[in-house]
């Protein structure tokens, strides 16, 4: 018998309809002969709404209250799962975070996995159960109290519980039929890939690519679990993320992402001497901000004065922008410039290592499509670049097309408001 571990996201469990249809879909997987067990999402926008209304009661809520109100979102869906497949006459049983062992630190709203003991979950499966977890939920043992896992987290919590089980599979099941080669929301012609390498799939993700947790990634690269991202809704294919090591020709881009979350901090006027970016930085990390794109003007001649900007994730921005003032007249720079409307567009391809002119050839693209570059960074098989936010979905599917990655057919989104 084989153990599976599904993770079905919110869109797939909005409405009871839906629940009721994984339970079926569930169930099915249980009658084929496997062990069957599950890491649910939240109903649909939930966490989102839950989100909105704790900023109505407080600006900044408290971390560990907002943790405790979140939690609540997967906690209405193990129920009604568990309930709709007892309810077809399969036993089945749901777990929070901490009854199923996920154990983290105590970083509330990012908690990072630091055990996972699923004793519980084992039990449920020995004696014939589906076992129904809590996504995106952990608990404290230090603190006693119940952490979540950034947002999109229950990827991770399925992965983390199929390496702690040793399933033969993870299967990550959503809206869309697998990762394409671009947010078909955005880009209609995306199209969906048939297979994509951890390393690819991490830079994706980094670059704004919702539909995996970047953490599941990392989590399934290094326990070896088999990773397979498949539509809910029918029962094709989907994605498969594989390692590197395998015998194929990488495609020199294998995908496009945009990400809006990010804002331009500029530092004006800054003294050109040694020691001053330090300053700068030190301060910025500080702040435990993380810093994504980083640039630096020529100085002017005439003042020795020069520009600093870096893009960083927009929460972060206020608390950096006020540890910035605080030192201003300690660093002596002139002013702050803050810019919440950039966009990032990043090309993904294991293929670039090996071939010149993908820069050129993207450059080109979105000059011939009017759209300005103001910032850009690299890695060995990525290159992202700044843009204005309003032109991030023209510019994408300008990229998109100028890489020969448009499909045939437009891609299908079956559900959710891709919030
Ligand atoms: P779930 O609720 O199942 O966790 P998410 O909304 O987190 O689903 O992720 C699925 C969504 O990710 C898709 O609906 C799609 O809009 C978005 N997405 C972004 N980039 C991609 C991509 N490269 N391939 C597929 N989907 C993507
Ligand atoms: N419900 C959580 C969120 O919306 C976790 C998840 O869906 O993965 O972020
Ligand atoms: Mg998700």
């Amino acid at each position: 018998m084989s153990l599976i571990v599904q993770k079905y996201g919110g869109s797939s469990v909005a409405d009871a309809e839906s629940i009721k249809r994984v339970a079926k879909r569930i169930v099915e997987t249980k009658k084929a002969g496997n062990e069957v067990v599950v890491a649910v999402s939240a109903m649909g926008d939930t966490t989102d709404d839950l989100l909105d209304l704790a900023r109505e009661v407080a600006p900044l809520p408290d971390p560990r209250e907002l943790d405790m109100l979140l939690t609540t979102g997967e906690r209405i869906s193990m129920a009604l799962l568990a309930m709709a497949i007892k309810s077809m006459g399969f036993d089945a049983r749901s777990y929070t975070g901490s009854q199923a062992g996920m154990i983290t630190d105590s970083r509330h709203g990012s908690a990072r996995i630091v055990d996972v003991t699923p004793g519980r979950v084992r039990e449920a499966l020995d004696e014939g159960a589906v076992a129904i977890v809590a996504g995106f939920q952990g608990f404290n043992r230090d603190s006693r109290d119940i952490t979540t896992l950034g947002r999109g987290g229950s990827d991770t919590t399925a992965v983390a519980l199929a390496a702690a089980l040793g399933a033969e599979v993870c299967e990550i099941l959503t809206d869309v039929d697998g990762v394409f080669t671009a947010d078909p929301r955005v880009v209609p012609r995306a199209h969906k890939l048939d297979r994509v390498t951890s390393e690819e799939m991490l830079e994706l993700a980094a670059a704004g690519s919702k539909v995996l947790h970047i953490r599941a990634v990392e989590y399934a690269r290094r326990h070896d679990v088999a990773l397979h991202v498949r539509s809910s809704f029918n029962n094709t294919e989907g994605t498969w993320v594989v390692s590197r090591s395998e015998n194929m020709e990488e495609p020199i881009i294998t995908g496009v992402a945009g990400d809006l979350g990010e804002a331009k901090i500029t530092v004006v006027g800054v003294p050109d001497v040694p020691g001053k970016a330090a300053d700068i930085f030190t301060i910025v990390a500080k702040t435990g901000a993380n810093i994504d794109m980083i640039v630096q003007n020529v100085s002017a001649a005439a003042t020795g004065l020069t520009d600093i900007s870096f893009t960083l994730p927009k929460p972060d921005a206020e608390k950096v922008l006020a540890a910035l003032r605080v030192e201003q007249t300690e660093v002596g720079f002139a002013s702050l410039q803050y810019d919440d409307q950039i966009g990032k567009l990043s090309v993904v391809g294991g293929g670039m290592r090996t071939s010149a002119g993908v820069s050129a050839q993207l450059f080109t693209a979105l000059s011939e499509a009017g759209i300005n570059i103001e910032m850009i960074s690299t890695s060995e098989i990525r290159i992202s670049v700044v843009t204005r936010a309003d032109s991030l979905n023209e510019a994408m599917r300008v990229v998109h097309t100028a890489f020969g990655l448009d499909g045939e057919a437009e891609a299908v989104v079956y559900a959710g408001t891709g919030r």
